[in-house]
């Protein structure tokens, strides 16, 4: 029963950023099953997840084909590695399939298991391209405040989350950070860094903190910038469309790699098949991760475009880096038949013309509501602000953890919908219809509100 699932859970299962003892004390809830876009739990609740899982089960939950191809490739080749000048079929096939629905550059690629590895692989991979070229000093890469690049060293070291870093040393050496792109949290248009600025103006204002990074570190010193085209840990914040056009002005002027991480943003999300298509760049190397499988098996790389491949594979010579699971046939079968449902269901083209505008729409009307400060989307992906005074964008008091008392209230009502500070996000699964898109939103605004209540009381 539960309650025996919980002692042993908390006996023996340390949870990812989780205070373990927290959670020792509430019990996990225990998710037994799933269909579509629905979770059950152990007491038979049935649960709208509206994060996809962990940002990754864009097709959703239950479907036949993955399961079939997992099982196949199982029976058939579970395992072979790619080490030994050996290479399974569906590896080869799926690297295919990826240079085909990436953007032309990109021809290449290079399989890890998981998001982490390949930021990991990323680093080592914009440094190795800089000494083949013979110009080592170009060690250093920039990425964000608040930004999320993963939980290995390197991982969270080019990720921005002030709580990261606070642990374990970090960030590892030559690695720095500008400021996000965030209207919000810069005085929403009424102080600070926004006061008097259009969001045009202030998208070119915060891409222009780049700028001035490098002339602080000298241009001959940055090896690459890294992004996610919209952040999505950090609160799913959409920049302004001047934004990232900028970005990759800057990263051009300077001969700077651009580093796409679609591990979020990826095979869908955002209305196109890669955020960076949505944002307008043209990046030199993406990371990939949970869309790619749906996250029904763990699979990432990194999509090496021309300008880096053809020195690696030219003039590189052996690239010392690797994985036992690089190119694991099991995984591989199953993100084809992912990418291959994508495509007969066309869900692309269902998140850019369909209900990711109805999404943005349903999103837009809550900014009615006495709790919300600013409404954002992005294809599949949006956000709402909590605060105090919605006049003025005043936040809450921390101390009163108003997010986490409305993922309460979702919890308990059968939403899951993710707190960041007050910021509550979600990211449902791609194949949603605005049907469920209601059913979703009719949930939030009951949470809302009885988040509401509570303040009041
Ligand atoms: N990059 C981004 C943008 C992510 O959101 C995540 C995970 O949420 C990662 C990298 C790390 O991926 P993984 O958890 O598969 O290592």
């Amino acid at each position: 029963n539960t309650q025996d699932w919980q002692a042993a859970d908390s006996r023996h299962f340390l949870h990812p950023f989780t205070d373990f003892q927290g959670l020792a004390r509430k019990g996990a809830r225990i998710i037994t099953r799933a269909e579509n876009i629905y979770l059950w739990d152990s007491e038979g609740h049935k649960i709208l997840d509206a994060m996809s899982g962990l940002w990754c089960v864009n097709v959703g939950y239950g479907q036949q084909s993955l399961i079939d191809a997992a099982a196949a490739q199982m029976k058939e080749l579970p395992f072979y590695n790619a080490f030994f000048q050996t290479a399974t079929t569906p590896a080869i096939e799926l690297a295919e399939v990826l240079a085909e629905i990436s953007p032309p550059q990109f021809q290449h690629v290079f399989f890890t298991s998981s998001g982490s590895e390949g930021n990991d692989t990323i680093v080592r991979m914009v440094r190795r391209y800089w000494d083949v070229l013979g110009q080592p000093e170009r060690q250093v890469i920039i990425g964000r405040k608040n930004g999320y690049h993963g939980s290995t060293m390197a991982g969270a070291s080019l990720g921005g989350m002030s709580g990261m870093h606070a642990q374990g040393g970090l960030p590892i050496p030559n690695i720095t950070h500008i400021d996000q792109p965030h209207w919000f949290e810069h005085g929403a248009g009424l102080r600070g860094e926004t006061a008097g600025l259009t969001p045009e103006a202030f998208g070119l204002k915060a891409a222009g903190w780049l700028e001035a990074k490098i002339l602080e570190l000298g241009a001959d010193k940055v090896a690459a910038f890294i992004g996610e085209p919209v952040q999505g840990a950090g609160g799913v914040i959409v920049p302004p469309a001047s934004y990232w056009p900028e970005i990759q002005r800057i990263c051009d002027k300077y001969g700077i790699l651009l580093v796409s991480d679609e591990v979020i943003c990826g095979f869908g999300r955002t209305g196109q098949w890669f955020g960076c298509e949505t944002m307008g760049t043209k990046p030199d190397l993406m990371t990939f991760a949970k869309g790619v499988s749906s996250g029904y098996i763990p699979l990432g790389g990194v999509m090496v475009g021309d300008r880096v491949a053809r020195v690696l594979i030219e003039q590189g010579g052996e690239f010392n880096h690797g994985f036992t699971y690089s190119g694991h046939p099991t995984a591989c079968a199953v993100a084809l038949a992912n990418i291959r449902l994508l495509r007969e269901l066309d869900v692309v083209r269902h998140v850019r013309e369909d209900v990711g505008p109805y999404l943005a729409q349903r999103f837009a009307e809550l900014n009615d509501h006495p709790l919300v400060g600013e409404t954002q989307s992005c294809g599949m992906m949006a956000s709402v602000q909590l605060v105090k005074d919605k006049t003025t964008a005043t936040p809450f008091d921390e101390a009163l953890e108003v997010g986490m008392v409305c993922r309460g209230h979702c919890f308990g009502n059968g939403l899951i919908m993710r707190a960041v500070g007050d910021r509550m996000i979600v990211a449902p699964p791609l194949v949603m219809t605005r049907a469920q898109v209601d059913e979703m939103m009719g949930l939030i605004r009951r949470c809302l509100d009885l988040t509401l209540e509570d303040l009041r009381k």
